[in-house]
């Protein structure tokens, strides 16, 4: 054990980590408004350098936080002075991430010479996850295509997976990390694009819908920030883009787009985890999509996909007004995460987000919804703190099969019901 603590610590400073030694993250639950309240004036202390995973927003709602080593004691005594009740969700953040790290590094050791060697029971460098999507389109020439939509902050190409039979045909649209520290998204994707290149004229209900549609899968939808939680951070998840007058870097992709831009749920300080940026659409990685969305112009599902919590929403998140589709959407959404849940048993919440999480402005989907493409969701996989974003890498093939049971609810109604 010492040996190993030993390796970590090195393995930090040759590569600049930065470390999460000692960070805890706590599961608060507050018992009423008060405590809600007290829980927001903590977060507004910036000293403390507090990460929350889940945010104080309702007594219903659990909150998470990432406590830095140097704030635990601070914390534990405002906690305590205000009665306000808590359990120790991850003891040691590190020790996670280091197990994490072994796992990748006993995958490293294997090269896969086409995606059916590839390892789907692990996480994956953004290097590893593009050849795979290139391996793929070479297997599949007649069926998937790569285009390019845009590069990101960094001068990468973001990369989408074009699967199509046929020419003129309306779109399913489905994204993975755009938060980069949700690695189980980006990994699930992954697992997604090889599902749908081998079930494509095996499996009836996929083979029908790609018969009628094309589909469009961003797996690397953030790769600067993706990239930075391996060679820097872990824990990031904005894009990489400078802020002016701040050395606070990133903006929050998902508080970044037109419908409700600059409201309530989102924020104008540069330094806070769901800063919306400078103005509406700032992040070429949003604007990318922003741009493909108008400029194809006929896509009818769009769907967003992010962790940790179990949800599944669809819009608004910037307003309580139901959107007009209200029913239909629900409806839709229990049917999805009834089959999600009846492969291993995964409960599920659902329904917009304003009533289900929180206010969020400026997000994806109220802002795909607007465009007109109804059937526009979001989902947050597993889990609901445990593990939080560090899922065990053994949970990535379950979470990507129960997930797509639900996807394929979704994009079977899209078919059946054409608008
Ligand atoms: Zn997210």
């Amino acid at each position: 054990m010492r040996g190993l603590l030993v390796l970590a610590t090195v393995f930090v400073a040759v590569f600049g980590k930065e470390t999460f030694e000692g960070h805890q993250v706590l599961r608060i639950t507050a018992t009423n408004e008060l405590q809600i309240n007290l829980l927001k004036e903590l977060s507004e202390l910036e000293h403390l350098r507090l990460d929350f995973w889940r945010e104080p927003i309702r007594e219903s709602l659990p909150v998470d936080v990432r406590v830095p080593f140097h704030s635990l004691q601070p914390v534990r005594s405002f906690l305590a002075y205000n009665e306000i009740h808590y359990d120790v969700m991850i003891e040691d953040l590190q020790d996670l991430l280091d197990a994490e790290q072994r796992e990748m590094m006993r995958a490293r050791a294997f090269q896969p010479r086409s995606t059916d060697d590839y390892d789907y029971t692990n996480y994956h460098t953004l290097d590893e996850i593009n050849s795979f999507i290139d391996m793929l389109v070479k297997e599949n020439p007649k069926l998937i295509r790569k285009i390019e939509i845009g590069h990101s902050y960094e001068k990468r190409l973001l990369n989408v997976l074009h699967f199509s039979t046929g020419p003129n045909r309306p779109g399913i649209w489905i994204d993975t990390g755009i938060h980069s520290r949700e690695w189980i998204t980006q990994a699930s994707g992954t697992w997604f694009a090889k599902k749908i290149a081998t079930d494509y004229g095996r499996d009836d209900a996929l083979t029908a819908i790609l018969d009628k549609y094309d589909i469009f899968l961003e797996i690397v939808t953030n790769p600067d920030g993706y990239d930075y939680t391996h060679t820097t951070n872990r824990m990031w998840r904005k894009t990489r883009k400078p802020n002016s007058d701040s050395d606070c870097v990133g903006v929050d992709p998902n508080r970044n787009w037109g419908t409700g831009f600059g409201g309530d749920g989102s924020s104008s300080d540069p330094c806070s985890e769901t800063y919306r940026g400078p103005y509406v659409n700032s992040e070429s990685e949003v604007k990318a999509i922003v741009d493909f969305v108008k400029s194809h112009g006929n896509l009818k599902a769009f769907i967003s996909i992010h962790s940790y919590s179990q949800m599944l929403l669809f819009p608004y998140g910037d307003t309580s007004i139901p959107c007009p589709d209200y029913e239909e959407l629900n409806e839709l959404a229990r049917k999805a995460i009834t089959d999600l849940e009846n492969l291993y048993g995964t409960s599920y919440t659902y329904g917009s987000t304003y009533e289900t999480i929180y206010q969020a402005s400026g997000i994806t989907i109220d802002w795909t919804y607007d465009q007109g493409i109804k059937y526009s969701y979001t989902f947050e996989l597993r889990d609901t703190g445990y593990y939080g974003f560090i899922l065990p890498a053994d949970q990535i093939v379950p979470t990507a099969e129960e997930t797509w049971l639900a996807l394929m609810t979704i994009m079977e109604h899209t078919k059946n019901n054409p608008y």
